[in-house]
């Protein structure tokens, strides 16, 4: 192997990227590498095209070949299910877009995954996979609104039915199991509550019951949960918010192992959805900075939500590690750290809660998360304007509810511009 973070895609990585193999084990890898170190070297090539550090960018739609012998051979390995070794098309690869996949498989410790070009375009391709008109899905009823409006609104034209569950409740998933039950798909940490599955317990649904587990797992990052690890099928991720980093692009990602993402990749293929290299570049490149970046994100969003816990004008705040949180105990176990969202209402209606909002000065206003940016939503206003009272109710969305998503700037900083918006409005 010629990477020094011995992974088996960085060996696909590797030949891709036309590195030469290097049998020599003689540098000893460690067993398991951190997270910092995954995110800046995970699944990546050691030698690359012109000596360069950085992965180039490939801008090319097509790939050529030198003669007929070597299209023969190409098509030949093609259809034999061996690695082909080169790319052939840009709708089925790119050697930018693989570096990238091959960093976040290392990272979230699975076999394969597959960039897309926005978050929503892997739920909807995993969906599409893995249900067919007479199957059935279990899901939960905080789910991703996008994702509940594909599966109730576009998915149930197609003849595939769907059961929505309370949130973080394995015994309502497993009492919603159906004998035409595909799939479960649910998200850890939700939004905007962060309540969070035992991913143990679902992992042990599904193969008790022989069903493949999916999770959203936009909200902790590789860095904080495994869902994999766990025993899930598949992770997902909108590479838009953490992963990237820093609210300048979009993508999506699907990662698994034992071969589950190779037919997601063959349906990508046909429906289109392709990313393009000059972004993946700029996902490969925010993905360096993922450990820092989580750190100091975890970081600040505790210290928030203990600053606001005490605060007499705040109501109540939901963040995973203060043990207030009804999914503490299993948050504590799973979650490395509690992630940067923090959700909390403040004592007064909407129209106080939007004077609070446009007193503060560093966090800007817009929906989103994850980036070096703070942002703060109200969030009935940003997702869930068009919503009736009856829904907001079910929800347990009130007016006053405010999600806040740290960015990278200095927690006092941040606590201080609470507080003086606080004490203003
Ligand atoms: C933003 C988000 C999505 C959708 O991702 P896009 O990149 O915006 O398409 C899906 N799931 C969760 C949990 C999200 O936060």
């Amino acid at each position: 192997m010629s990477s020094s973070l011995v992974h088996e895609s960085a060996a696909v990585a590797d030949r891709r990227n036309g590195a030469q193999p290097d049998t020599s084990d003689a540098d000893c890898p460690p067993a398991q590498p951190g997270p910092s170190t995954l995110s800046v070297h995970g699944g990546e090539a050691r030698d690359k095209a012109f000596h360069s550090v950085t992965t180039p960018i490939v801008q090319t739609s097509t790939y050529t070949f030198r003669d007929t012998a070597a299209l023969v051979e190409y098509m030949e390995e093609h259809m034999f299910w061996d690695e082909p070794q080169r790319d052939e098309y840009g709708r089925y690869g790119n050697p930018t877009v693989r570096a990238v996949e091959a960093r976040l498989a290392a990272l979230e410790n699975g076999d394969d995954a597959l960039l897309t070009p926005s978050g929503m375009s892997a739920i909807t391709g995993t969906l599409l996979v893995f249900l067919s008109a007479g199957s059935h899905l279990v899901c939960t009823i905080d789910c991703y609104r996008r994702t509940r409006d594909f599966i109730q609104t576009i998915l149930s034209r197609y003849g595939v039915e769907a059961t929505v569950v309370p949130s973080a409740d394995l015994q309502a998933i497993e009492d919603a199991i159906q004998p035409n039950t595909r799939l479960i798909f649910s998200e850890s940490p939700t939004n905007p509550f962060m309540r969070c599955l035992d991913l143990e317990g679902l992992a042990d649904i599904g193969r008790r019951r022989g069903i493949r587990t999916a999770i959203d797992s936009t909200f902790a990052t590789p860095l904080n949960l495994r869902p994999l690890d766990y025993g899930i099928d598949l992770v997902i991720h909108s590479v838009t918010k953490y992963l990237a980093g820093h609210n300048d692009v979009m993508a999506g990602a699907v990662i698994g192992k034992n071969g589950l993402t190779a037919p997601l990749r063959q349906m990508h293929g046909i429906l289109g959805s392709v990313i393009d290299p000059q972004t993946a570049y700029l996902v490969g490149r925010g993905l360096k900075t993922l450990g820092l970046r989580i750190e100091r994100q975890n970081a600040n969003g505790l210290a928030v939500a203990q600053y606001l816990e005490n605060h007499p004008r705040v109501r109540r705040v939901w963040y995973p590690g203060l043990s207030s949180h009804p999914d503490h105990a299993i948050a504590a176990a799973q979650l490395r750290g509690f992630g940067g969202v923090v959700s909390f209402e403040i004592e007064g209606d909407g129209e106080q809660t939007g004077r609070f909002i446009d007193a503060l000065r560093i966090p800007y206003i817009g929906p989103s998360l994850g980036g070096v940016e703070s942002l703060v939503e109200q969030v009935q206003l940003v997702s869930y304007y068009d919503a009736d009272p009856e829904k907001l109710d079910a929800l347990g969305v009130s007016p006053s509810l405010v999600r806040l998503a740290c960015g990278i700037e200095d927690a006092a900083d941040i606590i201080a511009d609470l507080e003086q918006a606080l004490t203003m409005s």
